[in-house]
């Protein structure tokens, strides 16, 4: 069972929108996230090393969301509300607390826009709400003629292949299924794409792999693909480094050796990989002719709306 929590607040300002997320603002209803992804940033001696442990729900939060964004509106504050940025708002329990619909109803009361990141199908659930605040949101000045709308979704990969996923992402639904989901957001006409955080050292980042992801995206014509290496932290047994280093030992012992070298000296993979990494991602987006920005893909779908 998760705990229960009550926290203080619940709407995080940023201190500068990120250009690639455009978050304003950021909202985590549960504490923790039994997705459990080996790989999550999150991860550390805060929450253990199964994430699913830890899970909490902020029994306040929608109570206190209405507050914070009254008195944000009251202001003429708008902005992009990122669900979420530390959990994921569709976890298995929001079938049945429904904390991220209910929060959806208070932001689009508000008016505000939000940018929905997940890896769950759970979302479609909540496709109704989404496009009301795709029509109904006030936005930010500053994204008024680019972005023109205030729904974005995205839908989060590391691998397209279920039994990878599987080992890396333990507890969310399998990419096969997001697949889907990205579909259908796609044809109900939502600004909608990738997050491709992170793609896997030697196992989602081969050729033969990224091609598939790449022309899968493509022919879905998804909107926008964000990709990025991947980043481990720490040393002690909950840690994302740890955890990814005992599943390369586990499921691929040939590649024990690269990951420990890479790994060795810091949190990044090393300089000449990244660079060699960025490089081959803007082949491929001109090559499946893919946006990497979601404001330059919000112009583009505006050109053509019953792409
Ligand atoms: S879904 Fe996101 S927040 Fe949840 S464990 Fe995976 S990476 Fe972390």
């Amino acid at each position: 069972m998760p705990r229960e929590v009550e926290v203080k607040s619940i709407l995080n300002k940023t201190k500068k929108r990120d250009s690639w997320f455009l978050d304003d603002y950021s909202v985590n209803l549960y504490s923790s996230c039994s997705f459990n992804c080996l790989y999550c940033y999150i991860r550390g001696s805060k929450y253990g090393s199964n994430l699913e442990e830890s899970l909490s729900i902020k029994t306040n939060a929608i109570e206190l969301l209405d507050k914070q964004l009254s008195n944000r509106a009251k202001k003429g504050q708008y902005g992009i509300i990122v669900l979420s940025s530390a959990t994921d708002p569709y976890l298995q329990i929001e079938k049945r607390y429904e904390l991220t619909r209910k929060a959806l109803e208070v932001i689009l009361k508000h008016r505000f826009p939000v940018h929905i990141i997940t890896k769950s199908n759970l979302i479609e659930r909540d496709f109704d709400l989404l496009n009301k605040i795709n029509e109904k949101a006030i936005l930010p000045e500053d994204l008024q003629t680019s972005l023109g709308r205030g729904a974005i979704i995205s839908f989060s990969f590391s691998t397209l292949d279920d039994k990878v996923a599987r080992i890396f992402e333990p507890g969310a639904p399998p990419p096969s299924e997001r697949l889907k989901s990205l579909e259908r957001s796609l044809k109900q006409d939502f600004l909608s794409g990738v997050s491709l955080m992170p793609l896997l050292p030697f196992i989602s980042d081969t050729k033969e792999h990224l091609n598939v992801l790449f022309s899968t995206f493509s022919q879905l014509k998804a909107d926008y693909v964000l990709p990025a290496t991947i980043t481990l932290f720490g040393d002690s047994k909950a840690d994302s480094k740890t955890l990814v280093l005992n599943a390369i030992r586990k499921h691929y012992p040939h590649l024990e050796k690269k990951y420990l070298n890479y790994f060795a000296q810091g949190s990044e993979m090393p300089f000449y990989y990244r660079d060699a990494f960025y490089k081959k991602m803007q082949e491929l987006l001109k090559q499946y002719e893919l946006s990497n920005s979601i404001l330059e893909a919000a112009e583009q779908k505006k050109k053509r709306p019953n792409k």
